[in-house]
């Protein structure tokens, strides 16, 4: 294994683990999902975005929009690894007067682009914000991270047209195929596949991966960051629970229970895991 791959899944562990301390905080969070995309985060932010860890507002900076506001566990526990948040803050996470509300919020935290979770918007900002930085000459890529769930949002498809009209190749979408949402199984409440012949019917270019395989997305970033023309997407399929084995193995919920004393367990799982 090269030494870049393997570095990078040591900084997944890390943000596995960052968001089960998290989690412990509030004895809730969005764990299940965390810990699935931990290794999608490991790669953009330790691969692949252009940023500045101490300058966050930096210009040419590379912008990573995460649509789905729940998430924010995930994307602070990467920010923590990218050193844009220190460690010691993951603490506060959730509480009164904490940085790191549990809905993702620019205006409270350095790193976060957006305001998400009111699901569907995301992709739209981002190609909005395209076109800015396309308009004043800026080489930032724009990223945006939405789930499956959101492909059942009209406003989802609206944006793939408008990205993909103005041939906006600096966009890179990352659906996060984790095969739940909300109200169930994705395929029970909406049927979206066949996904990758969706976005390229909508003019994309459409990669699909095992989101869970850093070398696998590494190989996958690096080709999307090269094609021109118009906006890329990249389809992860990703596991809830990634990492810890009873996790991975508990009922699918949306919202998956952690009972108190299983945050110790779950970490000691993690570093067994290594
Ligand atoms: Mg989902």
């Amino acid at each position: 294994m090269s030494e870049r791959i393997r570095r990078l899944e040591e900084s997944a562990r890390r943000i596995r683990r960052h968001a089960l301390d998290m989690g412990e905080v509030q004895g809730q969070g969005y764990i299940g999902q965390a810990l699935g995309v931990a290794d999608v985060l490991a790669v953009v932010y330790g691969d692949q975005l252009r940023f500045r860890a101490d300058d966050p507002e930096w210009p040419e900076r590379d912008r990573f929009l995460l649509s789905i506001g729940h998430y924010a566990i995930a994307l602070y526990a990467a920010l923590a690894e990218a050193g844009v948040l220190d460690v010691e803050e993951l603490e506060t996470y959730g509480s009164d007067g904490s940085r790191l509300p549990m809905s993702g919020m620019a205006s409270y935290t350095p790193g976060m682009e957006i305001s998400g979770g009111s699901l569907g918007h995301g992709l739209g900002v981002a190609t909005g914000m395209a076109l800015g930085l396309r308009h004043q000459g800026n080489p930032a890529r724009v990223y945006n991270l939405l789930s499956d769930g959101e492909l059942d949002e009209g406003a989802t498809w609206e944006a793939a047209l408008a990205c993909a009209h103005h041939g906006l190749d600096h966009v890179t979408a990352i659906v996060d195929v984790n095969a739940l949402q909300a109200d169930g199984p994705t395929a029970g409440v909406l049927r979206t596949e066949p996904v990758v012949e969706k976005w390229q019917a909508f003019g994309w270019h459409a990669v699909r991966v095992d989101g869970n395989d850093i070398a696998a997305l590494v190989t996958a970033f690096d080709e999307l960051r090269e094609h021109r023309g118009s906006p890329s997407v990249l389809v992860c399929d990703t596991r809830i629970g990634r990492g810890v084995p009873f996790l991975e193995k508990r009922e699918k919920a949306h919202f998956m229970p952690v009972e108190a004393d299983e945050w110790q367990l779950a970490r000691d799982a993690l570093e067994a895991s290594a």
